[in-house]
């Protein structure tokens, strides 16, 4: 298995250094060979070859069976036409990874302000309120006058569908009960459609109970009882505002794996951005990195049918776990060890397995 490594911006080279350690000690231990290329993309490759990301690197991409995106400071990318394109869209759009998939948990050692909890949050990635991609060329947010900004929202029946299908997927292999998120009330039309195309699609499971909330409710109920929910659909924004809250309330920011799938190509990426405030400091929790590449793993062991991937992605959870329980973690989920000391007692601890 080749996969594509971009550390990314901030905190992105210290957490993406542990990941490739904890990849490379993964691959020796259960043999499955994997092998890591490094590439860059974000601020250095803007330096580099006056874009964030180039052609030749999707290619590479695309001749890959994975990609770990570190996080990004896309809040300094804001014009296209001097290179300065969001990667994470750009990945997003260009390998069409329609389903971001954001788990979220709680840990008996890891303080939380909530009951324990384990859902999933199923995020549509490649339209919504995103500008930046829900058109075919251009920007769907326009400066009308100096006072007047229109931003659109697209919602088709494709994107719904193919979501939603990924939402009901990934319930069966959980608890079997599906949340729809919207906002059906206002945006009666987009979401309305968004409700109707989830539980048609939801007719053909059904062994999976199905609800739904209108998005801020929402925020409301994950706060005050996360545990009664599995697996939530959602589309784009609502999906990436709702997954922070529900990564935070497992514990910090810093646990929150994700994964962007489609049907060809997947990347691993955290849930958080490049966290400037904390870059530098050895200070940045390398978990939800960790956690997406297991993530990776699990979904090209299930793609390629090779069951040694889905054993190591579960035995890299179950090394994770092992660390917060024995307290060898970074000072956001209570421990006092650095990001590089994290990775070196995975290592330490995996060897044992
Ligand atoms: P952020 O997610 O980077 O950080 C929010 C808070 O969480 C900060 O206090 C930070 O210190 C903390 N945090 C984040 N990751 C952590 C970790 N691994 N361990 C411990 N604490 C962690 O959000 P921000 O500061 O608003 O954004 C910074 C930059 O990241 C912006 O340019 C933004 O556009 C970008 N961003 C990128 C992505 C991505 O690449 N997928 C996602 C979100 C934000």
């Amino acid at each position: 298995m080749k996969i594509i490594i971009i550390p990314g911006d901030g905190i992105g080279p210290e957490t993406m250094a542990v990941t490739s350690q904890v990849l490379e000690s993964v691959s020796n231990k259960l043999n499955l060979g994997i092998e890591l290329e490094q590439e860059t993309a974000g601020h250095i490759s803007l330096q580099k070859y006056g874009s964030t990301v180039t052609p030749t690197l999707l290619e590479k991409v695309k001749a890959a069976n994975g990609l770990m995106l570190g996080p990004m400071s896309t809040y300094d990318f804001k014009d296209e036409s001097k290179g300065e394109i969001n990667p994470s869209k750009f990945f997003r759009k260009e390998l069409d990874l329609f389903a971001n998939i954001r788990p979220a948990r709680t840990y008996p050692k890891v303080p939380t302000c909530v009951k324990p909890f384990d859902l999933a949050v199923v995020r549509e990635n490649t339209e919504g309120f995103y500008a930046d991609r829900n058109v075919e060329s251009g920007n769907s947010e326009m400066l009308i006058t100096q006072d007047v900004v229109i931003s659109l929202r697209r919602i088709t029946r494709q994107c719904c569908e193919r979501i939603a299908k990924a939402a009901f997927d990934l319930a069966m292999t959980r608890k079997k009960h599906v949340t729809i998120v919207h906002k059906a009330n206002v945006l009666k039309i987009g979401d309305g459609m968004f409700i109707d195309i989830c539980k048609q699609v939801g007719e053909h499971y059904p062994e999976v109970q199905i609800d739904d909330f209108i998005v801020d409710a929402m925020m409301a109920h994950v706060v005050r009882a996360p545990e009664r929910f599995d697996t939530i659909v959602t589309t784009n924004m609502f999906g990436d505002i709702l997954s922070d809250l529900t990564a935070e309330l497992s514990g910090s920011l810093g646990l929150g794996g994700s994964l962007n799938a489609g049907e060809q190509y997947a990347m691993g990426q955290a849930a958080h951005g490049s966290a400037p405030d904390i870059a530098g400091k050895d200070i940045a929790n390398p978990f939800s990195l960790i956690l997406s590449a297991a993530m990776l793993l699990n979904w090209h062991g299930q793609k390629t049918r090779q069951p040694q991937f889905i054993k190591a992605a579960q035995a890299i959870d179950r090394c994770v776990d092992q660390l917060i329980d024995l307290g060898e973690v970074t000072r956001d989920i209570g421990g006092n060890l650095g990001t590089k000391a994290v990775g070196d007692s995975f290592v330490k601890h995996f060897a044992k397995y």
